[in-house]
């Protein structure tokens, strides 16, 4: 099951929970201050393991430019070497995603696919 992490807009902490699925946002608020506010700040793809587990295992920048992840042809990398790492095979759903995305086309699941970059 993913882990999603969530960033509180209302006293900017950190939460980590488990969710179902992308496609079923949790009802989920903040533990320390009770806040709906609250802004996925992870792709779901960090399965198990921290955002800082994963940058120090993939060796990728801690805080790669917003234009790394805009470059189509970087779509999908992230998420490629991340099943690559665990040794599992890519669902053809997201790696048909990932190729229509990188061919132009910008269905909304691809945000899910990409580490969320907005903060940085
Ligand atoms: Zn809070």
């Amino acid at each position: 099951m993913p882990i999603y992490e969530f960033l509180c807009l209302s006293c900017r902490r950190k939460t980590s929970l488990f969710v179902k699925s992308i496609s079923s946002p949790p009802e989920v608020s903040c533990p320390s201050c009770g806040s709906r506010q609250l802004e996925r700040v992870v792709s779901s793809f960090a399965f198990h393991k921290s955002l800082k587990t994963i940058h120090e295992e993939s060796g990728e920048p801690d805080h790669p430019s917003p234009d790394y992840y805009k470059d189509p042809r970087n779509i999908g990398r992230w998420v490629e070497k991340k099943f690559h790492e665990m040794g599992q095979e890519m669902p053809s759903s997201v790696r048909e995603m990932i190729n229509a995305a990188r061919e132009g086309e910008m269905p909304g699941p691809v945000r899910e696919l990409q580490p969320d970059v907005r903060e940085l």
